[in-house]
């Protein structure tokens, strides 16, 4: 029985070793994966945090300068609700058009009668005859007169001089009793955003760029394809998201480029504009991803140098358990029969006796002698002999049939059975098919007579009040009465002691 829970006991460290050294990697994956997210986070953070102020700057910048506007068509606005009649032309000129002189990159500043026509003109006090009727900004004023301050869809102005993107930034001017009276309208070169964007320093394969929010395309530095201006963008999905959540960032695949982007966005102050930083999340996250590839690697090597580790140590393990285990075997058999030896069987008796008398079950014990084995040995030498011995044992052996019975070799031709919880009965029983199959032996060459044995029994029950020597004695004495009455015979103890 013992030696059966030996066998068992490696698997625990073993199990323990397996599970520690797999725990270990899992943790340490666990912890190079956590800093990586984290890692990953606070990049992403960063680049969110510069882009949203490279946004802010530009908001600032923008709102500044459509203010200026703004004010040089309120000043107009003003202008034309006077009568001027009778200044003379510079002074008029100079009153309509005194504010629209601070704006940057400012074009014509136009006013409109209700027809379209112009009234006066910032670049001249003799207006040539157009007429700007057809213009978006003029009919969404003559149409709707909460408009406001209006931002244009870029256009060119098609003259033989300059062929560049123009916007313009328009009023409604409103007679005494709220009606329609004409337009105030300031154009701006888009070049203005184009100088204010690539001020900005913000990397190679990132924009910034600027949209209405009609999604036209205003500015965009550096251009990502030709003919961008003006472009139309409203039904891209990105653009639907910023224009639905204000301002923010996210990363989203770009329908221009079809590249990965990390997009901020923000609403230019009221104004119906949106500066958008698109930064190429390549990019943006090339330096994590280097760290992240290295790191991995190490963190691979590292746990796959753990797992051979371990594995190696359980493998010696292994190596070292079978040795262990041939080596306590060979201390617990005997070298000749293959049974239990001498030390074996003095520590499996007492324990035995231990338990019988812990659980007050029956204990028997099998003395067992080969008859005239020195005549034996004397005619068929001593190997002649030894083999003899191999062949009792067998049978020995293959009588006890319980796992905790237990069969072992006592010394010279004398071996010894323990039977636990055996009573009298059934050890005769057993002691008798001992001796018969050994009986029944073939005779070895040149006998006549089979190999025989003597055997003597004894038993302990709960009633007995005797001890483990006694019991040891009793047997030892019935062998004794076995070989006195005549040999190759069972004699139990008890019988001994009955009147
Ligand atoms: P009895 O029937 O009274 O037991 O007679 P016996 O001859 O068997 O008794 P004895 O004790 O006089 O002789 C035992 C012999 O067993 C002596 C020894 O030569 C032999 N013997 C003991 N151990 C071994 C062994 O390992 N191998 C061999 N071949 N013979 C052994
Ligand atoms: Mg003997
Ligand atoms: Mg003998």
């Amino acid at each position: 029985m013992s030696q059966r829970r030996a066998l068992k006991l490696p698997a625990r460290p073993e199990l323990l070793l397996i599970l520690g050294s797999g725990l270990t990697v899992v943790l340490i994956l666990i912890i190079v994966a956590v800093l990586l997210i984290r890692e990953h986070a606070s990049t992403l953070q960063t680049a969110q945090r510069s882009t949203s102020n490279i946004t802010q700057l530009i908001n600032a910048d923008v709102l500044r300068n459509v203010e200026l506007y703004d004010l040089a068509l309120q000043g107009l606005i003003a202008a034309a609700g006077r009568d001027l009649s009778g200044l003379p032309g510079d002074v008029r000129h100079q009153l309509q058009f005194d504010q629209s002189t601070a704006a940057p990159y400012k074009g014509e500043v136009l006013l409109l009668d209700a027809q379209g026509t112009v009234l006066a003109d910032s670049s001249t006090q003799t207006p040539t005859v157009r007429n700007f009727a057809d213009r978006d900004y003029f009919q969404i004023h003559q149409q709707n007169p909460e408009t406001g301050l209006f931002i244009s869809r870029p256009f060119k102005i098609h003259c033989d001089c300059e062929q560049i993107w123009r916007i313009a930034f328009s009023r409604r001017v409103t007679g005494p009793n709220g009606e329609f009276t004409g337009v105030a309208v300031a154009t701006m070169r888009l070049a203005y955003f184009d100088q204010l964007f690539s001020s900005l320093t913000i990397g190679s394969g990132n924009t910034i760029n600027l949209l209405n929010n009609q999604g036209i395309l205003l500015a965009q530095q550096p251009l990502l394809e030709r003919d961008m201006i003006d472009k139309d963008l409203s039904s891209r999905p990105n653009f639907k998201r910023m224009l639905q959540e204000g301002s923010g960032s996210f990363r989203a695949i770009s329908s221009i480029s079809g590249t990965p982007r990390l997009y901020t966005f923000t609403n230019v102050g009221q104004l119906p504009l949106i500066v958008v930083v698109a930064l190429a999340s390549d990019d943006v996250f090339a330096a994590w991803q280097r760290a992240a590839w290295l790191t991995a690697g190490a963190t691979g090597v590292l746990c796959v140098g753990l797992l051979w580790l371990s594995w190696m140590l359980r493998l010696e393990l292994r190596r070292r358990y079978r040795a262990e285990k041939v080596l306590s075997e060979l201390a617990a058999t005997d070298g000749l029969t293959g049974l239990a030896n001498r030390r074996i069987l003095d520590q499996r008796l007492t324990l035995e006796w231990d338990r019988a008398r812990r659980s007050a079950e029956p204990l028997a014990l099998l003395m067992i002698d080969v008859d005239h084995f020195k005549a034996f040995n004397d005619r068929h030498g001593h190997l002649g002999g030894d083999e003899a011995l191999r062949s009792v044992a067998q049978v020995i052996g293959s009588q006890i049939r319980r796992p905790a019975d237990l069969a072992a070799r006592y010394g010279g031709e004398e071996f010894a059975v323990i039977l636990p919880n055996t009573d009298a009965s059934g050890a005769r029983a057993i002691a008798e098919r001992i001796r018969q199959g050994i009986q029944h032996l073939p005779p070895v060459a040149g006998d006549s007579e089979p190999v025989t044995v003597s055997i003597g029994l004894s038993t302990w029950d709960k009633r007995s009040s005797a001890s483990l020597e006694q019991l040891l004695l009793s047997a030892d004495r019935a062998l004794y009465e076995a070989k006195n009455s005549g040999r190759n015979r069972v004699v139990d103890a008890a019988t001994l002691l009955a009147p």
